[in-house]
């Protein structure tokens, strides 16, 4: 009885699936049928180091296990290839990392010796998102085994294939219904149910951490997190790009948008893809009412990269194009890197140096985000940092669309999109949020007490040098007291966002002889991780720890003042000061509620007594300025 029950269970759980799986497929806007000279890419059948994508004609893609042992074996059979763990996920999985170098016993000190530009690249931040494991799969074994060697010969290369190992095993056909293939995609947040790419500047999670401690040991010229989108149809196969316009990095943006795109651009097309500038569809649908480039903040990876002055680049695959188109262009996108850095990256690192030198007097903690009226709000980049955005003039932009057209919803009422297919060009407006705003004016350095040693760790985590005092110090700071403010996400919804409540407010500065315990330190901002350090620590800054409520316990006053003892005390502050007696008549005039609630009246006298806690609402970080 029971083996038959679980018969039927069986053929039950298939058929649901088969209906299920043909069903998210089946309502896919029309695929456009791809050839191009990448194909050439693919290993023939009995090559002993073929892939399982390639095998499965890019239906599938390894599993972790599979993955690392497949690198295993080929680190272990070539001497050009090292494979490493940078740390472990929370699930106790290794997250590993392919040195590929032509330098004899590689540690990060050696390949710096060498004097070699290096690369690194990551994929499966978003692990769904796999495109760049197969890709890297691929060219490490021609690298290791084909005819890529020389790519080696003046420039190491550092590929993780897997940053989010333990949500790359919550695999299913269900995971990501916008995607065509592979079969199974992992998760787009870790176990911990973190988005990876949020994580960059608070650092919350192993994965981010680990990579941040690569990109400080390693010290790479230029930063690559591959990923795929979700969103419009377009002709592009692959996009990709640095922060665009703005940023902390000028040099750097110049060459990402001059050097770097005009060669790749060039590889990728003689090699039949199509690529194109990173897209959003600004009214959230399609095209019609243009593009919308926003800078989101260095809790992504390209931003975090741009503001600590790391060429950081953002690939963004057309979900809708084949698994095979992805990866090959892919494949494309990260050899082209590599020979550019051939014969480009001594003047990036020279580029880049400059850029770390620059301390600029004003530094902005947002840029506008060009708001829409009646959009439709789905999850993008740009729903955070929206402040009184204007909406200023477009630059516009050839866009190798697809043609759409809006249906009326039987369904919700509302129009939505049908993708149709068919190639068309349009000339549409190209929105970029190029506008700073919240300028703070750079102090010499930051004073960080000892009683916020997850902050003191994390900043060190950046690579952010400081100074830790081992005796205790007054020092003359200003400091910020908080005024207006309000607790929830970027939407102001008060939810929870990424773990976390989060917390905006309006500042008033005081100066203050402040007392710093043993442990506290200073961080001086004259140095090249300076402006990372002012938008981790300035709290008006979005990706500040305190917006992300790591200050939470400021907001409490916890000392308190029983009646009994208030009340002779205000009826002596009335009779000592006639100015405090009007301005309380006054108070109680205005106030209605004030004039009825007997407790707000004996804290507001409270609050003027020297009894009163002076550290409410006090944000505990100095400023020398
Ligand atoms: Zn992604």
């Amino acid at each position: 009885m029971q083996h038959i029950n679980k018969i039927r269970l069986t053929i039950y759980t298939l058929c649901s699936l088969l209906v299920l799986s043909s069903t998210a497929q089946s309502f896919l806007p029309p695929a456009i049928e791809w050839h191009g000279k990448s194909e050439s890419l693919i290993a023939k059948p009995g090559n002993l180091w073929i892939t399982t994508a390639e095998k499965s004609n890019f239906v599938t893609t390894p599993d972790y296990n599979e993955t690392m042992n497949w690198f295993k074996k080929l680190a272990a059979a070539s001497p050009l290839l090292t494979m490493v763990s940078i740390g472990k996920s929370v699930e106790g999985r290794d997250i590993y990392m392919i040195i590929a170098s032509t330098e004899k016993n590689v540690t990060a000190a050696s390949l710096k010796k060498s004097g070699k530009p290096l690369m690194l690249a990551q994929a499966g931040i978003h692990s769904g998102e796999i495109d760049g494991k197969d890709a890297g799969m691929m060219l490490l074994r021609d690298i290791a085994f084909g005819d890529k060697k020389s790519l080696l010969n003046k420039v190491n290369f550092l590929f993780i294939p897997i940053l989010s190992v333990d949500a790359h095993e919550r695999s299913s056909p269900y995971n990501r219904p916008n995607q065509r293939g592979p079969q199974n995609m992992g998760w787009r947040t870790n176990a911990q149910n973190l988005n990876l790419n949020r994580d960059y500047a608070k650092l919350d999670t192993k994965e981010i951490r680990s990579v941040i401690k690569v990109i400080n040991e390693y010290d790479p010229v230029l930063y690559m997190d591959i990923h795929v989108t979700d969103g419009a149809d377009y002709q592009y196969d692959i996009t990709f790009g640095g922060i665009g316009q703005q940023g902390y990095s000028h040099g750097i943006r110049n060459w990402l948008e001059t050097t770097y795109k005009n060669f790749t651009d060039k590889d990728l097309t003689t090699n039949g893809h199509l690529p194109g500038p990173l897209l959003n569809a600004f009214n959230n649908q399609d095209f019609s009412q243009g593009n919308i480039v926003t800078t989101g903040g260095p809790r992504f990876s390209d931003s975090y990269g741009d503001l600590r002055h790391l060429a950081a680049i953002l690939v963004e695959n057309h979900s809708l194009k084949p698994y095979k188109q992805r990866v090959l262009g892919t494949y494309v996108l990260l050899e082209s890197t590599l020979k550019l850095l051939a014969t480009a990256g001594q003047s990036l690192k020279e580029i880049t140096d400059k850029d770390k030198s620059v301390r600029v007097t004003k530094i902005p903690m947002a840029w506008k985000v060009p708001q829409m009226k009646n959009s439709v709000s789905f999850d993008t980049r740009s729903n955070q940092q929206n402040a009184d955005a204007t909406i200023t003039a477009p630059d516009s932009l050839h866009l190798s669309a697809i043609a759409s057209f809006i249906h009326k919803s039987s369904v919700t009422n509302s129009d939505y999109v049908e993708w149709l297919g068919k190639p068309v060009t349009m000339k549409i407006a190209d929105y970029k949020s190029s506008e700073p705003f919240d300028f703070i004016t750079r102090p010499k350095g930051y004073w960080v007490p000892a009683s916020c040693d997850e902050v003191i760790a994390r900043l060190k985590m950046h690579g952010i040098k400081m100074n830790i005092i081992t005796q205790p110090r007054e020092v003359t700071v200003e400091m910020y007291r908080i005024k207006e403010y309000t607790f929830g996400d970027d939407n102001n919804k008060l939810q929870p966002f990424e773990g976390h409540m989060q917390v905006s407010g309006t500042t008033k500065s005081e100066t203050r002889n402040q007392l710093f315990p043993a442990g506290s330190v200073y961080i001086s901002t004259d140095q090249a991780l300076g402006d990372l350090a002012m938008l981790l620590l300035e709290p008006t800054s979005k990706d500040s720890w305190f917006s992300w409520g790591f200050f939470l316990s400021i907001f409490q006053r916890t000392e308190y003042i029983e009646a009994y003892v208030m009340e002779p005390m205000a009826k002596k502050m009335l009779e000592d000061s006639p100015e405090l007696k009007k301005e309380f008549e006054q108070k109680k005039k205005q106030d209605n509620a004030f004039a009825n609630d007997p407790n707000a009246i004996l804290t507001w006298f409270y609050s003027k007594t020297k009894y009163y806690d002076d550290r409410y609402l006090l944000y505990p970080v100095g400023r020398t300025l």
